[in-house]
């Protein structure tokens, strides 16, 4: 990618009202744009880096089984009555009425369109299990939408759907889900931990919560030192420093914390609702046993923002950069367009900076984008590269082979 036709370019000044780190770098650095409210546009580099948030999600979701669909978002008022939920999920649904009367509802989750799915296709035992998931746009009416992109009123999320015979099927199902989310979030190279909560407006048991470690974030969590023990502040009724409830010998940690994913054993009670059941062995009908998972991939990339970046900008990782590499054009430089060319024939994502602007912008805007490795070719460099590391201060000239290598 040419930079002189990136749109749009960087800006010198984070907005006014933008309070959040991941706001005002990422509105700065160009990877999202304000609407309004909770309202946000993924710019070309944003949109790069979510789809490789969704690709890694995508991969471990696949690999437990989880089908790829995509399901609407426009639903109507009497499939969210059947569950009771029009009313009980009023304050966070937008819900209106349409110019003939007829009401809908944006979807703010899908658990009543899965269980219709089921419903129509269930019929016995030898149909379960059943694992599906979308990628797809989420309306909620927010109360507070001020922490950028962290908390939109209207947002990607990922959300898996499982159907099983019985509650021992669903929660070992639960726990390869959960591992997955394990690798996800380690592939994404987070310090995170897996926390116990309650259910909001989803369920009465028990869910678990992937939580990024981070100064800004709005949750405060509660984890031990020694096992993998984690409750939100919401159900833990002790304090830091006391001895973990679990394994009795570590200690509680506290820390504030950003919510990436949920899982949630949900049960019979959607399908006891929803009238969603199968024909076991002997013919006897049974409510099938539910569960979902949701991860939040635009979330994701304002947590890595909070969690990784310094005064000069943002400083993303191998996997969740836009760009592998950003090749910096200065004067007298021979080889700009060879290099750019020879990286684009080996696979390589780089973003060369061709414009004719003057060295201190260039390194200033690579240092806001934050692609973690900075190439330079001028008159000094010859037929080498300067390289150097996002997180670093050190050069060196190495030749074509040594950065594909080091790539
Ligand atoms: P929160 O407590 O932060 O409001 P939630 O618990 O209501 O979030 P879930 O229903 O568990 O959210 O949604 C699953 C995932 O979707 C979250 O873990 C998060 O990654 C993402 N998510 C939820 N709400 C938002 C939002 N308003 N903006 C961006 N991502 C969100
Ligand atoms: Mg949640």
């Amino acid at each position: 990618m040419l930079q002189s036709q990136l749109f749009p370019k960087t800006l010198r000044e984070a907005p006014k009202e933008a309070e959040s780190v991941n706001h005002k770098l990422l509105v700065r650095a160009g990877f999202i744009d304000q609407l309004m409210a909770g309202s946000w546009t993924l710019l070309p580099l944003g949109y790069r880096v979510v789809a490789k948030i969704i690709q890694v999600v995508r991969e471990e979701m696949n690999a437990v089984g989880g089908q790829e669909m995509l399901m609407p978002l426009l639903h109507p008022k009497n499939i969210w009555n059947e569950t009771g939920r029009w009313d009980k999920a009023k304050e966070v649904m937008y819900q209106f009425m349409d110019a003939r009367g007829k009401e809908f509802a944006l979807s703010f989750t899908h658990e009543e369109i899965v269980m219709d799915l089921l419903r129509k296709n269930i019929k016995s035992y030898a149909d379960l299990p059943v694992a599906v998931y979308h990628f797809s746009t989420k309306f909620r009416n927010e109360p507070r939408a001020r922490s950028g992109i962290l908390r939109g009123r209207e947002f990607l999320m990922k959300d898996l759907y499982s159907a099983h015979v019985s509650e021992a099927d669903m929660l070992s199902y639960y726990e390869k889900v959960k591992d997955a989310y394990k690798k996800i979030f380690t592939r994404l190279g987070f310090d995170f931990r897996v926390i116990e909560t309650g259910g909001g407006v989803f369920t009465d048991r028990r869910t678990h919560e992937f939580q990024v470690l981070a100064k800004g974030g709005e949750d405060t969590i509660f984890y031990c030192d020694s096992c993998d023990w984690g409750e939100n502040k919401e159900i833990f009724g002790g304090k830091a420093g006391e001895a973990c409830p679990s394994c009795k010998k570590g200690k509680v940690l506290t820390s504030s914390a950003i919510e990436v994913g949920n899982i949630f054993p949900l049960g019979t009670w959607y399908a006891e609702r929803m009238r969603v059941y199968y024909a076991d062995e002997k013919g006897m009908k049974k409510p099938v046993w539910f569960a979902s998972y949701g991860i939040g991939p635009t979330r994701t990339m304002g947590a890595w923002v909070e969690v990784s970046h310094d005064e000069k900008g943002i400083i993303w990782n191998k996997t969740l950069a836009p760009f592998a590499v950003h090749l910096i054009e200065l004067p007298g430089a021979k080889n700009a367009k060879k290099v750019y060319e020879d990286l684009q024939k080996a696979g390589i994502e780089v973003l060369w900076d061709d414009r004719e602007v003057g060295a201190g912008e260039k390194f200033a805007d690579a240092d806001l984008i934050g692609i973690p490795v900075r190439t330079v070719v001028s008159d000094k460099t010859g037929d080498k590269i300067e390289l150097k590391k996002r997180d670093g201060d050190k050069t060196e000239l190495v030749t074509f082979e040594e950065l594909t290598k080091r790539l």
